[in-house]
């Protein structure tokens, strides 16, 4: 798709959903419906320095395609960060925002075929809520869905109660949040053992993997080492 106009956007709502991670709602009022493909990401130019790709920012939408043109955005407070700096101390409801988008090649391919894991931490998990609501509400066929979700604490979890929900509602699909630095009722330690177990046996799968670099280049090494093609394991770092 050709690279999309900057446009500027206004913030209509603007939520807590963890101690350093706010979700943000973003409306174009130019355009009727904000098309996009799950999994991609949008790009703003916030106002932080002189020379313009100093200024950008890019972030996964964490919403559906629904025909409107308001897309939702789940963003961790960086220390020393300059662009969630400016996000969290000076955007507010009715600010506006100079962005770019859909970007990005990050979707599912469909048919659905092979099983597919979706392996991300903290915000990671933006793409994958646009994914999966979308598989759901298209009746999407699919064999198994796993969502390895890893976070520090029960506290740091994001879209808890809704992934549960969805983990009820949509046959096939499987929640996996494990905690790094808590034992709880659900896994703990880091996402990596879990996807290796639940491969064992080398069945035909696809990797999504989203976040950042650190579990991303440890993930790719672990499942080619396992014997999947790198082709299988497609990637979304942030950072
Ligand atoms: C395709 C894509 C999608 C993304 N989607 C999301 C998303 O959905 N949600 C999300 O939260 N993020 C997402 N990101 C990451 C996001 O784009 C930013 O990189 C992130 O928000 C940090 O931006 P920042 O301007 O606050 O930090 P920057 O100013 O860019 O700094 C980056 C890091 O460098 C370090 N740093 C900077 N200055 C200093 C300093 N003086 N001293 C020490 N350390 C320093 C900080 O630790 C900081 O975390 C995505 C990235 C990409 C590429």
């Amino acid at each position: 798709m050709a690279l999309q106009p900057w446009r500027t956007g206004k913030v209509i709502r603007i939520e807590n959903e963890t101690a350093d991670t706010k979700k943000f709602w973003i409306e174009i009022p130019e355009i009727a419906s904000f098309d996009f493909t799950p999994g991609q990401f949008i790009t703003l130019d916030l106002p932080i320095h002189e020379k313009p790709n100093k200024r950008w920012r890019s972030y996964s939408i964490a919403s559906w395609p629904d025909g409107t043109n308001v897309v939702e955005l789940v963003i961790v407070l960086a220390e020393f960060g300059a662009g969630t700096k400016y996000l969290f101390e000076n955007v507010q409801v009715g600010s506006e925002l100079v962005l770019r988008g859909p970007q990005g090649v990050f979707t599912l391919k469909e048919p659905l075929e092979n099983d597919i894991y979706l392996i991300c931490t903290g915000t990671g998990i933006a793409p994958f809520r646009s994914m999966i609501h979308h598989v759901k509400n298209h009746n999407i066929p699919f064999k198994n869905i796993y969502l390895v979700f890893g976070c520090r604490t029960q506290s740091t979890l994001l879209y808890y109660d809704e992934f549960k929900k969805l983990n009820e509602e949509i046959p096939n699909f499987h929640y996996i949040p494990t905690l790094s630095r808590e034992q709880w009722e659900g896994k703990s330690g880091y996402v990596h053992p879990i996807y290796e177990a639940l491969c064992n046996e080398r069945q035909p799968a696809n990797f999504f993997l989203c976040g950042w670099k650190g579990m991303i280049d440890e993930a790719r090494k672990r499942i080619t080492d396992m014997g999947y093609d790198k082709k299988a394991v497609h990637v979304e770092i942030y950072g």
